[in-house]
């Protein structure tokens, strides 16, 4: 029976079927086909007991005891911003930062790189822009913009994992906000093709009757960016999902008024996920220096108290995902001299680091690695349609994060892969350090890379051979 097996890891510690386990994992053909206990001796070696004295006899990897194996994350909110915007980052530094940082599979935003991928030309130019380039597995998210509903379903055919829009301004000219009946319009349009709209809920209407003179004081950046402004967008969007039937899904939740909305709509039938970032989770207003610019994004980092009903949300489950909503850019683009929150380009820089920001604030409030995993592994493959990614299950891809969970650096930002040096974590001490990466059952070399191209409800091949849909929410 070993001799099926390309590699065979056994550890104390798996994170696997929603618990900590000591478990031993048999990968062949870059899959994960079995995984066993390793507390019954006769069968430490292999799922028939022995791997076998024959030929073909396996490698075993043994992790260290101090080392925790999760399934390789899967960050469905990264901007890569290639082609077009390569010097803010791009798929080369995006993926190894994603590999360094314990990530193997991440979804790319349809917005900051040129062209933006609202076309199904669009996306062949992305695809070609970032093959060959990736150490980790990359999916790619289609955009809605006013005009574009004829191309929404191509672009599904093509193998976008889903679709993402604003309601209010997004930064980039050629990625316009929609308005309420074209959100309406691209639910009715997807909600047949079962793939999910990713919605910015921000509402442009009430943002435009607030100004905001700029400069240095985070609490006026605050102030002119509501928690209003997410709950009445979020109203919005939950009443457009109502109307279709369609599926939508919360980025970047910041205002946790938004959060028994969103229950109450969800135990009425409403088809509604929402994600949370790091950052919210981490980072508190008051804690933010007026000037710390690289603390800037939209929605903002609000308050201690609302912070922990955040935590709340997670462990309520009307939070389903963490994500990182890397939005990086050039230092020069971070008003890191002047300090100036009015035209300081709005978006944090945190995708190597996202794993030991949640893990720092996780366990602090009683979080186990299996919580970690739901969030930022098995939920994102979830809503992005990739059954064979996120889970430690026979038939998923070999993906894994090795994990010394109660190990603490200090971040220098100058020495992450990401493409620039600027990120708020900066000094900061965070607990747990990623060891390693595993892509399909080998090590990630970042030298190298080998990461695929993905296509929404691909890659599960599970033992009886049948492709499996993702089951919807
Ligand atoms: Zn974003």
């Amino acid at each position: 029976m070993g001799g099926e097996f390309d590699l065979v890891i056994r550890a104390a510690r798996v994170i696997t079927g929603g618990t900590e386990a000591a478990c031993g994992i048999g990968i062949a053909g870059g899959r994960i086909a079995a995984v066993w206990p390793l507390d019954d001796a006769a069968r430490a070696d292999g799922p028939d007991g022995g791997l076998g004295e024959t030929a073909g006899r396996p490698a075993v990897l043994d992790i260290d005891p101090d080392v925790v194996v999760l399934p390789g994350l899967v960050d469905t909110h990264v901007h890569v911003c290639e082609p077009g915007n390569t010097e803010w980052e791009g798929f080369a530094s995006a993926t190894r930062a994603a590999a360094a940082g314990g990530i193997t599979t991440l979804a790319d935003m349809p917005l900051d790189s040129v062209p933006a991928t609202v076309s199904t030309r669009a996306l062949d130019i992305k695809r070609r822009s970032a093959r060959g380039q990736c150490a980790v597995d990359v999916g790619f998210w289609g955009g809605v913009i006013p005009g574009n509903a004829g191309a929404l379903a191509p672009m599904h055919e093509a193998g976008v994992v889903g679709f993402k829009c604003f309601l209010a301004d997004s930064g980039s000219a050629d990625f316009p906000p929609v308005g309420s009946r074209q959100l309406t319009a691209a639910l009715r349009v997807l909600r047949p093709l079962d793939t999910p709209l990713l919605v910015h809920a921000e509402s442009a209407e009430a943002a435009a009757a607030i100004t905001h003179r700029g400069g240095r004081g985070y609490a006026d950046y605050l102030a002119a960016h509501p928690r209003g402004l997410e709950n009445l967008a979020i109203a919005q969007v939950i009443e457009a999902a109502r109307a279709t039937g369609g599926q939508a899904h919360i980025v970047h939740l910041s205002s946790s008024d938004a959060l028994p909305m969103i229950a109450s709509a969800r135990r009425e039938g409403v088809r509604l996920t929402a994600e949370t970032c790091p950052h919210y989770l981490a980072l508190t207003a008051e804690e933010i220096a007026d000037g710390a610019t690289a603390a800037k994004c939209s929605p903002p980092v609000r308050e201690a108290a609302n912070r922990e009903l955040l935590w709340a949300g997670l462990r309520d489950q009307i939070l389903d995902l963490v994500v990182s909503d890397h939005s990086p850019c050039t230092a020069t683009m971070k008003e890191l001299s002047t300090g100036d929150f009015g035209t300081a380009w709005g978006g944090i820089s945190s995708l190597q680091l996202s794993l030991p920001v949640v893990w720092t604030e996780a366990r602090r409030r009683g979080f186990s690695l299996a919580d970690v995993a739901r969030w930022m592994a098995e939920r994102p493959a979830r809503l992005a349609g990739l059954p064979g990614k996120g889970r430690i299950a026979p038939g998923c891809d070999a993906d894994f994060c090795l994990l010394a969970p109660d190990e603490s650096f200090v971040v220098d930002a100058g020495r992450l892969h990401h493409r620039h040096p600027v990120t708020p974590y900066d000094g900061h001490t965070l607990t747990g350090v990623v060891r390693g990466t595993l892509l399909r059952g080998r090590p990630v070399d970042l030298e190298r890379p080998r990461g695929r191209l993905l296509t929404r409800a691909a890659g599960l091949m599970p033992a009886g051979g049948r492709t499996v849909r993702c089951e919807s929410w």
